[in-house]
């Protein structure tokens, strides 16, 4: 059945607009924008809505997701090291991929020529982040290097990824040291890169402040289009919409209840020992969402005075005591969610997905 709850409701014209206003923050700056799908599980129809907001690159870590894309006229890019075992695949799926291992290279190459075809890469560096990429920058131009005699491979640029693993926050120091890194790629390969591609959703603000380091010429951005907001601060990007993806889960059971729980209390469904507040009686709804779909903790009720008291596996609590809202079985509630939240939803297959129009 079509739109079961719960469902994650995705509005496509408001998504539209977040993509047209990070294009715009980009533009000024010379920096090409890629858009990160995975948040969405890389839905074709919210990504045709990017690329209607005047996207021309689509990103991906997985293979399978940029796969989907096949018929929509955009550059693939995949974002996370390819596996060496799919080396076809994704020669065959994406545009570029981002790279740090020349074995992993080596099959590319050997994939692309088998295909007859030249397969784009970006050489990842680890500017202290510590996830993906060289670290030692000797070794990264070597690879440089040897990449660039590769006959079906193009090195198209160098990148780096930060914000993800030490929470290392994008500056002036570290982007600034991977345009010299650049210029010294370009050196050594004698022409100068397409891509010079300073991180994630984590380089907004410096976009912003006009402090992104000149000759960064490329970001991949997820967060900043599809929650509006950027990731180094956690900041709403002014003229966004922050509400393009939401939860709507329905109500099974209201009932009166102590908010103490009565016996004594061991370990609850996930080895935690609750503890609660003698609020006294309260009033109480269940809603048919928990955390098999998600992180109940990263969502908020959008309604006032609706407040998640706890979850289990397909249970989330709701304290309604407060609320404007008499709600009753049957009723839907409606939640804005974190990145995290609407990356779990979007994968699960218990969710189902609605599109809705501008102004609902
Ligand atoms: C996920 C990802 C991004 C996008 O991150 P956001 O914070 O959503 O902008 C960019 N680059 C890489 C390598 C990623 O894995």
């Amino acid at each position: 059945m079509d739109h079961m709850n719960p469902k994650i409701t995705i509005n496509l014209d408001k998504l539209q607009h977040n993509a047209a206003e990070m294009v715009k923050l980009c533009k000024p700056a010379g920096v090409k924008l890629s858009a990160v799908t995975k948040g969405f599980c890389a839905k074709p129809q919210v990504a045709a809505a990017i690329l209607k907001g005047g996207v021309t690159s689509l990103a991906d870590s997985r293979i399978e997701n940029l796969r989907k894309f096949q018929p929509l006229k955009a550059e693939k890019i995949l974002l996370r090291i390819p596996m060496v075992s799919q080396a076809e695949e994704v020669v065959w799926f994406s545009d570029i991929s981002m790279n740090s291992q020349w074995v992993t290279i080596q099959a590319l190459n050997v994939a692309a020529k088998h295909r007859g075809v030249q397969h784009g890469i970006i050489l990842m560096t680890d500017l202290g982040d510590l996830r993906e990429g060289i670290f030692s920058e000797i070794e990264f131009y070597e690879l440089v290097k040897k990449a660039s005699r590769l006959s079906n491979v193009e090195v198209k640029g160098i990148g780096t990824n930060l914000t993800c693993f030490g929470a290392i926050i994008p500056d002036e120091k570290n982007l600034g040291k991977l345009v010299t890194m650049a210029d010294e790629a370009a050196n050594i390969m004698g022409t100068p890169l397409e891509f010079v591609s300073g991180g994630n959703s984590s380089s907004i603000y410096l976009l912003q402040e006009g402090k992104l380091p000149k000759g960064i010429n490329h970001l991949r951005i997820g967060e900043g289009i599809l929650l509006g907001t950027e990731s180094a601060y956690g900041a709403k990007i002014p003229n966004m919409h922050y509400d393009v993806f939401q939860l709507v889960a329905e109500v099974v059971e209201v009932e009166r209840k102590p908010s103490m729980p009565i016996g004594t209390i061991g370990k609850d469904a996930f080895g935690n020992i609750p503890i609660f507040e003698d609020k006294g009686m309260r009033n109480r709804a269940i809603v048919a969402v928990g955390k098999q779909d998600l992180a109940t903790h990263s969502i908020k009720p959008l309604a006032a005075g609706v407040e998640i008291v706890g979850s289990s596996s397909d249970h989330l609590l709701l304290d309604i005591t407060e609320a404007d809202i008499d709600y009753k079985v049957g009723d839907e509630v409606t939640f804005s969610l974190s990145y995290g939240a609407m990356l779990a939803l979007n994968t699960s297959s218990y969710v189902s997905t609605q599109y809705v129009e501008q102004g609902r």
